[in-house]
């Protein structure tokens, strides 16, 4: 009921355009993906704190804006890096594989911190995304290339630029999502659109505050 009313409110904020993301959002129940201290404000619109980890479960309006920029399309192959809690990454498994019943995974999710890792994979089996989620424990600002290319890329943490081997593991056609470090500590949103022919177009979606990149192409 919470849920409904939050998905309900990001509809009426015009956050939330599309009906598949809408779906989405109703599908995955983020109050198994929060950390248990934060559970009664899993349908609040804010960041919340994943442990002492530093680390933090993005805003539901976030999820929501990113996934509409992303535009998944069933099927489609997508690499997110940062895995967090998960919660973005069920809500992309629902996007491209609603049945969640895949023969081989379709979101590949790259997490740097352990702990992190284990958690997600606890929600996501709990819950049965295990089928269509892999997660890997490694350094994503390196992509992720054993599986690439992509038809999607997410990533949820601030890159200092746009790191080159993420751009080469999508796929012509293919939509990345990633928020970059601008001048004065500023950060964008940008879309990323790789055409037919390879060339790259990007678009700012507006500021935005995400924790930092870590690795070879972050901070
Ligand atoms: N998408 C998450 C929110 C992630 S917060 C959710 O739905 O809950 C950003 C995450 O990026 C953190 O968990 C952080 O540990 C991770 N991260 C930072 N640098 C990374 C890197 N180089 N590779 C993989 N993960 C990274």
């Amino acid at each position: 009921e919470r849920k409904r009313r939050l998905v309900e409110q990001l509809v009426a904020e015009g956050v939330v355009k599309t009906e598949r993301v809408r779906n989405a959002m109703l599908r995955v129940p983020r109050h198994e993906f929060v950390w248990p201290s934060q559970l009664e404000y899993a349908y609040d619109d804010i960041p919340l704190p994943l442990g002492d980890t530093g680390q933090t479960i993005s805003a539901p309006h976030m999820v929501a804006i990113m996934n509409e920029l992303l535009e998944v399309q069933i099927g489609d192959r997508i690499l997110e890096v940062g895995t967090g809690s998960g919660y973005h990454a069920a809500t992309l498994a629902v996007l491209t594989c609603p049945s969640l019943d895949s023969p081989s995974p379709l979101v590949y999710t790259v997490e740097i911190n352990s702990s992190l890792v284990k958690f997600a994979e606890s929600n996501f089996m709990r819950l049965g995304f295990s089928r269509v989620i892999k997660v890997v424990e490694e350094d994503g600002s390196k992509g992720y290339p054993e599986a690439s290319p992509y038809d999607r890329i997410l990533v949820t943490a601030a890159a200092p630029k746009i790191p080159p081997p993420l751009i080469e593991q999508l796929k012509p056609s293919g939509r990345m999502v990633i928020p970059v470090q601008s001048r004065f500590f500023e950060q964008n949103l940008i879309l990323v659109e790789k055409d037919v022919d390879g060339r790259v177009r990007k678009n700012n979606a507006g500021p935005v505050i995400f924790v930092p990149l870590r690795g070879d192409y972050g901070f």
